[in-house]
């Protein structure tokens, strides 16, 4: 891609009407070198202006291409089907595509998979540094307490969140599958049994809470033998995402196709970024 070296990046940002859409849409605007370029909304829905903050008037339409056509960089915090026609869409265009969205089966991480080798794409389950942090410090206590350490995460989300566990909670437990010598892609699916009985030692397990507005917030609890060690992550507001997709976004806008993840960006060595 063309570098933008002396002009501002033009960012994309799909789906605006949501809480994150809304939340990038003000991180857009704090950040220097980068301009809103164009926005979109879900089929069906009524166009949004969005232009009051210097720029241009722009006005968000359900029309996926035209957000492609126009920027340099998309980022997207949708839903798991959007988010795979908008890959779709970047690998036709070469553009750059930021992917928050959480959610998605393995039939559309393939397809997003398969969508970056035209394009650079970067996913993540989270964008918030503290979170990428833990992801790292959970497959280190994982790898040093040993099975005498039961390992349980824990996500707590706001009542309207979709999808559960969340996909930083799947990106947690694969953390520590990887610290614990385990497969990582196939332990989320084994934690699917029945939890009546005693404890397997050495397993993984989540629980799942949901209610409020609570932005978002993970602990790994490691306990074992007269001790516990409890890791935890609160976020605050939605803001430490939208900052972290658009570093993203101004990251990736340089790298060739390929798919990455904030481990990449961060140069932090942990799974499931
Ligand atoms: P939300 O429901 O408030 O917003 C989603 C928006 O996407 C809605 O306005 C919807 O109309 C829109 N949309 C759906 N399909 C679309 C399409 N084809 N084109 C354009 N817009 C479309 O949800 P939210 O709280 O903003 O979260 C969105 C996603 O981001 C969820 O999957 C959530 O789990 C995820 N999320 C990820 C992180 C992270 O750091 N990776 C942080 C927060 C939320």
């Amino acid at each position: 891609m063309e570098e933008k070296a002396g002009r501002e990046l033009r960012v994309g940002i799909a789906g605006v009407a949501g809480r994150m859409g809304r939340a990038l849409i003000d991180a857009v605007r704090a950040r220097a070198g980068v301009r809103l370029a164009a926005a979109s909304v879900r089929r069906g829905t009524a166009s949004v202006p969005v232009g009051d903050g210097g720029e241009e008037e722009i006005v968000a339409r359900a029309d996926p291409a035209a957000l492609f056509a126009a920027s340099d960089v998309v980022i997207d915090f949708t839903a798991p089907a959007a988010s795979v026609a908008h890959a779709a869409l970047a690998a036709e265009t070469g553009t750059a595509l930021v992917i928050g969205t959480t959610g998605l089966d393995d039939r559309e991480c393939r397809a997003i998979t398969a969508a970056a080798d035209r394009a650079p794409i970067l996913m993540a389950a989270n964008f918030s540094l503290g979170v990428n942090l833990l992801l790292a410090l959970t497959r280190i206590a994982a790898s040093r307490l040993g099975p005498d350490y039961d390992l349980e995460v824990l996500d707590f989300h706001h009542r309207h969140k979709k999808d559960a566990p969340s996909g930083t909670a799947l990106a947690l437990l694969r953390a520590a599958a990887q610290g614990r010598g385990l497969d990582p892609e196939a332990t989320p699916a084994a934690l699917d049994a029945d939890r009546n009985g005693v404890r397997e030692p050495g397993g993984l397990g989540f629980a799942v809470l949901r209610g409020g507005d609570v932005v978002g917030e993970h602990s790994v609890i490691l306990a074992g033998p007269g001790e516990r060690l409890e890791l935890t992550h609160r976020a605050g507001d939605r803001a430490i995402f939208a900052r972290g997709a658009l570093a993203a976004a101004r990251w990736l806008a340089d790298r060739a196709p390929g798919l990455y993840s904030m481990a990449d960006m961060l140069g932090l060595d942990a799974p499931g970024g």
